[in-house]
């Protein structure tokens, strides 16, 4: 039997990141954040000060990303060239820049071996945009999380008001359908749910909800 996979597309800040360690926890599988590999990439691009259609740059720069993500008992670090970008990451900059260059055919191109050495036993819960469809097509189970993007842009409101952050909320709701809009439209590995995925839309969802309706479909085919 393959290792199996679990994975967990949708645009961002649907839940997915959430709902995928959730699951990773109570199956004790494997954790992939594809999403986190497009950003160290582009704070990479940003440190090099490339811009984001320089494909000839930004492939090599994808092939030989020097990036690990380590877990101890605190959660999971990334650390790229061996500076903790952990946080780095998170920003709405380097969110627009990740979208941007994983629009780029050759760099998705190389980065898909590196996702798929996640693959290990005893499984593996991956979260990102093309899981299902592309990196992983034989997954045993694919679900495609969605919520309206008025939702979506309440939920990263709420979070970064929690950590203090000054954040305008019609910006924020601008941002995501900007990013929907580069993930859906582009051309190679748009946002689609694959034809097998299971569609939950948590617009209207406490995560609760969420997890248990993932966990029953997970539960009745493995
Ligand atoms: O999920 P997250 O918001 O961290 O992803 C950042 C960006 O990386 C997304 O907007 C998307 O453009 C890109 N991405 C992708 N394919 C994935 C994961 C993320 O294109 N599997």
């Amino acid at each position: 039997h393959p290792i199996p996979v679990v994975t967990v597309d949708g645009p961002s800040g649907a839940g997915k990141g959430t709902l995928s360690s959730l699951l990773a926890e109570k199956l004790g599988w494997h954790f992939l954040d594809s999403g986190a590999i497009y950003r160290v990439l582009a704070v990479a691009a940003l440190h090099h000060d490339l811009p984001a259609d320089d494909e000839e740059s930004i492939v090599p720069l994808a092939t030989g990303l020097d990036v690990s993500f380590e877990t101890d008992k605190d959660g999971t670090r990334i650390v790229l060239e061996g500076e903790d970008v952990t946080d780095d990451i998170r920003t709405e900059q380097v969110g627009g820049m990740a979208s941007k260059v994983a629009a780029l055919p050759r760099v998705r191109e190389a980065l898909l071996r590196r996702q798929r050495a996640f693959q290990q036993a005893p499984g593996l819960v991956a979260d990102g945009r093309d899981m299902g469809t592309v990196v992983f097509p034989d997954a045993v189970v694919k679900i495609f999380l969605t919520a309206s993007a008025e939702a979506r842009a309440e939920r990263r409101y709420s979070q970064l008001k929690a950590k203090g952050m000054d954040v305008n909320i019609a910006r924020l709701l601008t941002d995501i359908k900007a990013r929907d809009e580069r993930d859906t439209q582009r051309s190679v590995a748009p946002l689609v749910p694959a034809e097998d995925a299971v569609i939950i839309d948590s617009t209207a969802l406490e995560i609760s909800q969420v997890f248990e309706t993932a966990m029953e479909v997970i539960s009745s085919r493995l």
